[in-house]
């Protein structure tokens, strides 16, 4: 798939839903929003929401509003908000001019409370937090009416005015919805609509000193910005009679009557989605910022070297549901692979060398073998690698007593290198001291450039190899899941998620690279042959030294170069 075009959305309940809608007569634009809460960075379970919605109104010709759903100014930041926007557009979609704010909407907000006390569909309490709780009743109790509720509105009236004149300390009085306190649904109990809360807000500043509650502003602005279709996860389904309350006590004033829909929120093995999970992590030291390569964020997975291309993709697999399910990391990982081995270009590194010397080479010549830089894609180009009569390959390339299916280098046997010669093993040196094999004589056939052998025998194995006269040092990152638990800190009592962190999930190391990769720019993507995935750092590279990050492994990473795929 090429990288900038974004597939229309698969077909999903959703979109079954608004086809009924579309059968049954309506003829409505699709207009969707994304509402994150600018307190954090987004995650990967926030690229389903992005994708879902951005999704629907491309494929009804629609639009979608990014709308920051700000009414919380103790933990929400400027910093916050604009790495959200960021991130959608890394991901590949835009609002273009449909930036929201819910706090642009305060002013709105405020008078429709006004407006629900004169229809006594609300008033000032002033029960503190606690004798609310009491108050409030359980599941299987009704709840008591707080002695306020029956407050003259011209006294609610004059009460909410001053709370926002900021007469009245924090908590003094609230501002509630009269609904019913026997309602079996525990959210319609009179729930609060406005506190009075002292925080500087990162847009409206001191301006203001009450905040409206999500449940409030949440249905209101949809209805401002004439949203069809509010989707939202299954943990809000709970929510929708009070969501569709507020819209029908205040309809005649509304300019739109928005439909709030419910689905699974994404759940994915080893790793951890809660923004105060992620925030611990971070202010904990555990891994180096919202950014670092293993966390879930989409600034994290960006730097890791996930192509936003496989991430829409991987949305697009794991589809739309009603039922809460998880989904295997293997799943994300399995997209960034589809798409990389399409994209990324090859290129040979060797992470543990063992040396080779080819006694029958001069000992001063030197190659350039014509190496392709992608095996199915010739418009990819190739280059030319150097080679010499000292290599280095892969330890694991080469067994002493190897067993029958061994397809590498072995004494006596014979292998491929990757665009070049075929070599056949004379001798294993070892250390006298260790016993450690630290070189292997080799001769070459220098018929086989390019050239199967022309007396028919067979040579099933290729492995690669770098020269050592040419090869340079470079530093690799081998990133791996952060948790080694799939659900971490569940299943035992009393067990922290710390427990479950893998400690080897970012191991450094050197590797020895082909000397044109040297030059790699940051941001960019390769497959060293037969290891890996790898991003060059956009962080910590300079030019000249650039820092491989492993975005994944191979699947099968020694098998397949033989048939020329990845
Ligand atoms: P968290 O629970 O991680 O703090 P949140 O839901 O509070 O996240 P918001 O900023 O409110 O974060 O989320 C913005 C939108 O993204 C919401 O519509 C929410 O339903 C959706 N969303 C959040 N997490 C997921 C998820 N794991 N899967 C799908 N959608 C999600
Ligand atoms: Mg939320």
């Amino acid at each position: 798939m090429n990288a900038n075009d974004i597939p229309s959305a698969p077909t999903n309940f959703i979109r079954n839903l608004i086809d009924a809608e579309r059968a049954a007569g309506s003829s409505s634009e699709i207009i969707t929003r994304f509402p994150p809460e600018p307190n954090g960075y987004l995650h990967i379970g926030h690229a389903k929401s992005i994708c879902l919605n951005f999704g629907l109104a491309a494929a009804y010709g629609g639009r979608c509003h990014l709308r920051m759903d700000d009414t919380n100014p103790e933990k929400e930041s400027v910093e916050y908000a604009e790495a959200i926007k960021e991130a959608v557009r890394w991901l590949g979609f835009d609002w273009g001019e449909h930036l929201y704010y819910a706090s642009d909407y305060y002013e709105r907000l405020y008078l429709w409370a006004e407006e629900l006390i004169r229809r006594g569909r609300a008033y000032v309490d002033s029960l503190s937090a606690e004798e609310m709780r009491a108050y409030r009743g359980t599941l299987t109790e009704p709840g008591r009416e707080s002695p306020d509720r029956d407050r003259p509105a011209a006294e609610s009236l004059d009460l909410l005015r001053r709370m926002r004149a900021g007469e009245f300390p924090d908590g003094a009085y609230t501002l509630r919805a009269r609904i019913d306190m026997a309602a079996p649904n525990m959210n319609l109990r009179d729930p609060v609509i406005y506190r009075i809360q002292r925080h500087h807000h990162y847009r409206t500043g001191d301006a203001w000193c009450i905040y409206p509650m999500y449940d409030y502003a949440h249905p209101l602005s949809d209805a401002i910005e004439g949203i069809t279709h509010s989707i939202c996860t299954l943990e809000f389904e709970d929510h929708r009679p009070l969501y569709d309350w507020f819209l029908e006590q205040l309809a005649d004033l509304l300019p739109a009557r928005p439909r709030q829909i419910e689905f699974a929120r994404l759940n994915l093995s080893y790793t951890l989605m809660s923004k105060r999970r992620l925030l611990e992590l971070v202010r904990e030291g555990h891994v180096s910022g919202w950014d670092d390569p293993r966390m879930p964020t989409l600034v994290g997975l960006r730097r890791r070297g996930f192509p936003p291309a496989a991430i829409r993709a991987f949305c697009e697999r794991i589809g739309v549901g009603k039922s809460d399910s998880w989904i295997d990391m293997s799943v994300l990982e399995d997209c960034v692979r589809e798409e990389l081995n399409v994209a990324a270009p090859r290129a040979l590194a060797v992470f543990n060398p063992l040396k080779v010397v080819l006694t029958d080479y001069p000992v001063e010549g030197v190659e350039e073998f014509e190496a392709a830089n992608h095996p199915q894609r010739p418009e990819a180009g190739s280059r030319r690698v150097p080679f010499c009569r000292e290599l280095y390959i892969e330890r694991d390339d080469f067994m002493e007593d190897p067993p029958k299916k061994f397809f590498r280098l072995a004494p006596g046997r014979e292998v491929r290198l990757r665009f070049g010669y075929i070599i056949r093993c004379e001798e294993v040196i070892k250390d006298p001291a260790t016993g450690e094999i630290v070189e292997l004589r080799c001769t070459h056939d220098p018929a086989t450039l390019g050239a199967n052998p022309a007396d028919g025998r067979k040579v099933k194995g290729t492995i690669h190899w770098v020269s050592a006269r040419h090869a340079q040092p470079a530093e690799v990152r081998l990133y791996d899941r952060l948790f080694t638990q799939p659900n971490p800190g569940a299943g035992r009592e009393g067990r922290d998620w710390r427990a479950d962190l893998n400690p080897e999930s970012c191991r450094v190391r050197e590797a020895l690279v082909e000397p044109g990769l040297m030059q790699a720019a940051a941001g960019s993507q390769v497959q060293l042959e037969r290891i890996g995935y790898f991003f060059v750092d956009p962080v910590d590279s300079r030019p000249g030294r650039p820092v491989f990050n492993r975005v994944v492994t191979l699947r099968d990473s020694w098998a397949k170069v033989d048939g020329g795929g990845d």
